[in-house]
């Protein structure tokens, strides 16, 4: 019934539509408060080399904690805040928050990029490069460290002010991330047009990618198709050996999921990024399952 009824919509465990409509009302009311009541924070997640056998970048991911209801999920609460038109003071907190974080790290001898999710919003708006360059001039850091991580449906709509802009940051020396490849449309035009230097895998390719060979000839293909283009080809949501001995195999590069690192709180994130082991990497193919 929940699947009938839901029409594309994520239904919660146990919600009847009227709930899920409850819920929604209630965020979009309490949101606008969200960020001087200080509810908003960030967590980190890391990102491996496999070549440089370590932790090279962190990405920020935005939580809201409600008072009545709990942890709510970007997922949730960010396309509310894209239709109430506070996505961009919720963007400038994000990048504002990140790039003094990972500057402190920086400047604590640690060698690590940031990647910062960006909304289509912020991007048509325009002020998404004043806003970038403000907040690396506040924070200090060097525009190479930032990646902005924007996805496919940023080009439906308005792919002229978003191509110049995207331009524009590139010039200036951040890094641009294609986020979720593969997830929906067909980004292909795309990649020959926009200045992408790091493609994010959709972590639907990984299921199956130990298992089936037609799983992972398409993760190979995405894999070839970074290094034609010159494109860093990163793989989301690892979560098991398997997967990352046949991405490892397959000579994708770069791995971020549950099982290289968790998202974390920025106090326990220097912690998390030694407590990594780069011997993890070695897993066997086939035998990733034997312990
Ligand atoms: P994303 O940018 O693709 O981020 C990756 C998401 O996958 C994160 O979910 C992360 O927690 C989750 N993930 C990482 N590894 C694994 C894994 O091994 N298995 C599984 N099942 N999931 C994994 P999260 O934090 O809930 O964020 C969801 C989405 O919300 C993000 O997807 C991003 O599109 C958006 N988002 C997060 N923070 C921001 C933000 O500051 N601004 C904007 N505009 N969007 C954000
Ligand atoms: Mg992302
Ligand atoms: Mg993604
Ligand atoms: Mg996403």
């Amino acid at each position: 019934a929940a699947k009938a009824a839901g029409k594309g919509r994520v239904r919660r465990h146990g919600e009847t539509a009227d709930s899920a409509t409850v819920r929604r009302t209630r965020l979009a009311r309490d949101l606008p408060d969200a960020l001087s009541r200080g509810q908003l924070r960030l967590v980190y997640q890391p990102v491996v080399g496999v070549a440089e056998r370590r932790v090279l970048g962190v990405e920020a991911l935005v939580r809201w904690d409600h008072p009545a209801l709990g942890e709510v999920s970007p997922e949730e609460f960010v396309p509310l805040a894209e239709d109430d038109g506070l996505i961009v003071p919720l963007q400038r907190w994000v990048l504002d928050q990140a790039t003094a974080k990972l500057a402190g790290l920086v400047r604590a001898g640690r060698d690590l990029r940031l990647g910062v999710n960006i909304s289509v919003r912020h991007l048509q708006s325009g002020s998404l490069v004043p806003d970038v360059a403000a907040a690396l001039a506040r924070a200090g850091l060097p525009p190479q460290r930032l990646m902005l991580e924007v996805t496919e449906s940023l080009f439906i709509g308005q792919p002229d002010r978003a191509d110049g802009d995207l331009q524009t940051l590139h010039d200036m020396g951040c890094v641009i991330s294609l986020d979720d490849f593969g997830r929906g449309y067909s980004t292909f035009a795309y990649l020959a047009r926009l200045p992408v230097d790091v493609l994010k895998m959709d972590r639907e390719f990984l299921a199956g990618i130990a298992e089936d060979a037609r799983s992972a000839a398409l993760v190979h293909s995405v894999i070839e198709l970074g290094q034609r283009l010159s494109i860093d080809v990163v793989a989301e949501g690892v979560e098991t050996p398997e997967q990352l001995a046949a991405l490892r195999d397959l000579g994708c590069r770069y791995l971020q999921g549950f099982l290289l690192g968790r998202p974390t709180a920025p106090a326990e994130l220097p912690a998390v990024i030694d407590a990594f082991d780069p011997r993890s990497l070695d897993v066997v193919a086939g035998q990733a399952a034997v312990t």
